[in-house]
């Protein structure tokens, strides 16, 4: 701006000054010339007039002095003298300008440029009464004369005006400027500038209030989406186009870890080399997505990688599915196991009902068999109830009704029913203490503690105990089933709660046991928000206790 300034200033400063010079130089040439014109005219007539009255021309012209140059011209125009030159070698000057307006008028001049044209020559002739004509003739500076005569002038004005106004313009932009570098772009119109800037400080004032407000907006958008990637469980990575990380979420921090970088623009492979995640992101860019299993830290992914506006960039989604895949092979094994365990009382039933159809089996022997063939098929009664049950509770027990059950009560019921089965093992069964109310299903509470009492009984010795005790705290009522039988070893304690599975199968088989029994005990305690505890010594005995939240 300062340089345009002074461009300008200077363009200016320099054309006023050449047409003040210019027009200077015009009005002195003028005037000059006017003067010498007046000069030479009136010298001319008087010269004219001494020199009719004097008898001794050519003396009177000689001795005179004279600063200009005087010719005295014949009739004829030859030169009879001249003060200047020899009137010999001078040429004819009947065809001068001015001695042909002299012949016509009394009076001629004219004007001659010199070669160079810095100079020019005037002349005045007057034509006497003899018929001579006197001229004479001055030289004075041509208009380009002058002005040549003044370049050095000229041009040294012409340097002091451009230092001039080159520190004139410089003092000038710099109080031009000053008051706009001094404008706050944050509130412009509490400035005092120009009035001409009012305009544009009223539009930037608009023009900050809609960015604030857009940003506001987008800030807001921004703190919106962020809350959202953050809080997905799911693992959100965005790549650029050359597979560095832009931006990844929380989740997705925990999955692949910071690898210690506290900003982001990483490549992936930075933070995780997993070679599957790796084949992921490259097929993804080549084909356009592409799925991955990724195990770290004993949870399982599944990755989706998606290449975004042709392989641009890629967004990688990581979604646990260690639950569903435990969940997937849990019924593989469960299936498995139900084929299994379901198969063998069967294959049994079977193989004694095709001996007695075949009539290999001896008469007395038939009850025997009979009674076989009935204990399997009560075996097999019984898993298929407890597999149905454990369904129903795999559902989340949907058809339960909770309501307020006394747990005394479903203590002694489950006791109760288990008095034969008891008697059979010569082991005695007892309910101590009292509780309060829980809230529950009241079949499923005595299924659970049926369950957990005739495990009392069956891995029992002969002549033992099984004593269910009930208490109650300020906020919980407590069953704990204890006996005095062969105990569970401490590396079965913590399976003995999974689907079939059981510390010593012939016994279990021996004794009608389906290996589900206890796995109903912790479903049943999971719908109830009861907390299982299991304490147990080998040859001592097992006690199992479950806390149950009052009602
Ligand atoms: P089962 O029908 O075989 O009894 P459970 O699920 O009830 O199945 O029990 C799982 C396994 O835990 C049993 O097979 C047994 O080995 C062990 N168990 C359960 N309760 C007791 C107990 N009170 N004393 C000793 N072992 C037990």
């Amino acid at each position: 701006m300062r340089k345009k300034i002074w461009k300008n200033f200077l363009g200016l400063s320099l054309a006023v000054a050449l047409l003040m010079v210019a027009l200077a130089t015009s009005v002195l040439y003028v005037t000059f010339d006017r003067q010498l014109d007046a000069q030479l005219k009136q010298e001319a007539v008087l010269m004219a007039s001494m020199l009719e009255s004097t008898p001794n021309n050519l003396p009177f012209l000689e001795n005179a002095l004279f600063t200009n140059r005087i010719t005295w011209i014949a009739a004829d125009g030859s030169v009879l003298y001249d003060n200047q030159s020899s009137a010999k070698t001078m040429s004819n000057h009947l065809q001068r300008e001015e001695i042909a307006e002299a012949i016509e008028s009394g009076i001629g001049n004219a004007k001659r440029v010199s070669q160079t044209l810095r100079d020019e020559q005037v002349y005045y002739a007057v034509r006497m009464t003899d018929g001579t004509f006197l001229r004479l003739s001055a030289s004075q500076k041509s208009l380009g004369g002058m002005m040549w005569q003044m370049l050095g002038w000229v041009l040294l004005g012409f340097a002091c005006i451009t230092v001039l106004t080159g520190l004139i313009s410089r003092r000038l932009t710099r109080k031009l400027v000053a008051p706009i570098n001094a404008i706050d772009l944050e509130d412009p119109l509490g400035n005092e500038v120009y009035d001409e800037f009012s305009p544009m400080l009223r539009r930037m004032e608009e023009q900050n209030r809609k960015i604030t407000g857009q940003v506001q907006e987008i800030s807001a958008r921004q703190g919106e989406l962020n809350a959202l990637i953050g809080s997905m469980r799911e693992g959100l990575v965005i790549l650029d186009g050359k597979q560095h990380v832009l931006a990844m979420n929380q989740s997705a921090v925990e999955i692949l870890g910071s690898g210690g970088k506290k900003s982001d623009h990483h490549k992936l492979w930075e933070y995780h080399r997993h070679p599957d995640l790796r084949r992921a992101v490259e097929e993804a860019a080549q084909n356009g997505n592409a799925k991955a299993q990724l195990s770290v830290s004993s949870r399982e992914y599944v990755v989706n990688a998606s290449a975004v506006d042709g392989n641009r960039g890629m967004v990688l989604l990581f979604q646990d599915c260690t639950e569903r895949n435990e969940a997937e092979r849990a019924r593989k094994r469960f299936t498995a196991n139900v084929s299994h365990e379901l198969r063998t009382p069967l294959t049994t039933i079977g193989g004694y009902a095709e001996l007695m159809q075949n009539n290999m089996v001896k008469p007395e022997d038939v009850p025997s068999f009979a009674g076989r063939i009935h204990g399997e098929s009560m075996r097999l009664l019984k898993l298929v109830e407890d597999i149905l049950h454990l369904s129903r509770l795999d559902e989340g027990f949907a058809h339960g009704t909770r309501q307020n059950v006394a747990l005394d009560q479903v203590a002694n019921a489950a006791a109760q029913g288990l008095f034969e089965a008891a008697k059979a093992k010569n082991v005695s069964v007892s309910v101590e203490g009292s509780t309060g109310m829980v809230s529950g299903d009241a079949v499923l509470l005595e299924e659970m503690l049926r369950n957990l009492i005739e495990n009392g009984i069956k891995y029992n010795r002969d002549g033992g105990t099984v004593r269910v005790l009930l208490s109650e705290s300020a906020e919980a009522c407590l069953v704990s089933v204890e006996d005095s039988g062969i105990g569970i070893p401490k590396e079965h304690c913590d399976k003995v709660f999974e689907r079939f599975y059981r510390v010593d199968s012939s016994r279990s088989k021996e004794t009608g046991g389906t290996g589900l029994g206890l796995s109903i005990v912790k479903h049943g305690a999971e719908y109830h928000h009861a907390v299982i505890a299991l304490e147990s010594k080998i040859n001592q005995g097992t006690r199992i206790t479950l806390t149950f939240p009052k009602a």
